[in-house]
């Protein structure tokens, strides 16, 4: 079993990063710049967040948060997303998820403008990612296929089971690994709650792509030997133990999954690092025009 290393990869990449970054300055007098908005206190997004505006200062971007009360309007949010599109300063513009129950998720992600979309949840760029067009792939998915192609994993011909069929993860997912592109022309199934004969079907998956939230979900006799294992999620509990006060688990038993996998992604230090590295570079790819001029 070898590791897919997302510090390492994730650290790798930030280097280059922040050369393009030193580049764009130096060409167009400003920072690709990143904005930030935060609704209500939720534990996780805060973290998440925090490490977002964190990585944008290491690599020499600016980075600017928005902070909200859970209370905000939906007519408030929307109006300031609006001003921030029109901003010709800012480069990129992502609302940490989950929103409180009284604003539309939909009508958010839609009023970000697609240009500076670079969580790539908006209609227009998941739309171009299925037809193999220049867009802003979801942080996730993207972050999973710049760790494939370090590794130089092989990924044509093979069977890929995606669980988990989320906006954000599971579908694009499996929309990428079956495009006619490296990483990706994998013969996909993507499973989620209704399946049936899911432990059958991760069973003959030759790359598996764990993305439903329960520790430890994916276990050893579901796994061939030989697999590669892709484990997205991040489940958080309460620990006396560490100095946070939480411990991270994936969906995937790693322990006993690992002995048989031909790679796996360890939980911290996998994916999640890997996903901002995704944020980064569709952020840097707007501020040099690459997508959309
Ligand atoms: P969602 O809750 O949106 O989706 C979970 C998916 O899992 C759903 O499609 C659901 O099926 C499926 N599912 C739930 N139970 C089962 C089951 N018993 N059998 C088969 N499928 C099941 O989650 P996300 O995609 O947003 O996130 C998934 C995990 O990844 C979470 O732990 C999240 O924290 C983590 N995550 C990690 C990121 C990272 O950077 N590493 C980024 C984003 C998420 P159905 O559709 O039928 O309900």
């Amino acid at each position: 079993m070898e590791l897919l290393d997302g510090k390492f990869v994730s650290e790798k990449l930030k280097e280059e990063i922040t050369r393009e970054a030193a580049a764009v300055l130096a060409t167009t007098g400003r920072k690709p710049h990143l904005v930030a908005i935060l609704v209500g206190n939720d534990g996780g997004s805060e973290t998440y967040v925090a490490s977002k505006m964190k990585n944008c200062e290491k690599v020499g971007f600016k980075s600017s948060l928005f902070r909200y009360d859970e209370s905000v309007s939906e007519a408030e949010l929307l109006a300031k997303i609006e001003e921030i599109n029109k901003d010709s300063d800012v480069d990129g513009l992502i609302v940490q998820l989950p929103l409180p129950k009284h604003i539309d998720p939909e009508k958010v992600t839609e009023t970000i403008d697609y240009r500076k979309d670079v969580d790539g949840f908006h209609p227009v760029n998941l739309g171009r990612m299925m037809r193999n067009l220049p867009c802003f792939i979801p942080a996730t998915p993207y972050g999973i296929l710049l760790m494939l192609e370090e590794y130089k994993i092989e990924t044509s011909g093979k069977h890929c089971v995606v669980v988990g069929r989320s906006n954000i993860v599971g579908s694009p997912m499996s929309i990428l690994m079956a495009r006619n592109a490296y990483p990706g022309n994998c013969t996909v199934t993507l499973t989620h709650s209704r399946t049936r004969n899911l432990e059958e079907t991760v069973r003959s998956a030759d790359i598996i792509v764990a993305a439903i939230g329960k520790k430890n979900f994916i276990t050893a006799d579901m796994v061939k030997d030989g697999a590669v294992v892709i484990d997205v999620g991040i489940n958080r509990e309460t620990s006396t133990l560490t100095k946070s006060g939480y411990k991270l688990y994936g969906d995937v038993d790693f322990e006993n999954v690992a002995p048989k996998a031909s790679w796996i992604t360890p939980v911290p230090g996998g994916v999640g690092l890997m996903t901002i590295i995704g944020l980064l570079k569709n952020t840097l790819a707007s501020a040099k025009k690459e997508i959309y001029s």
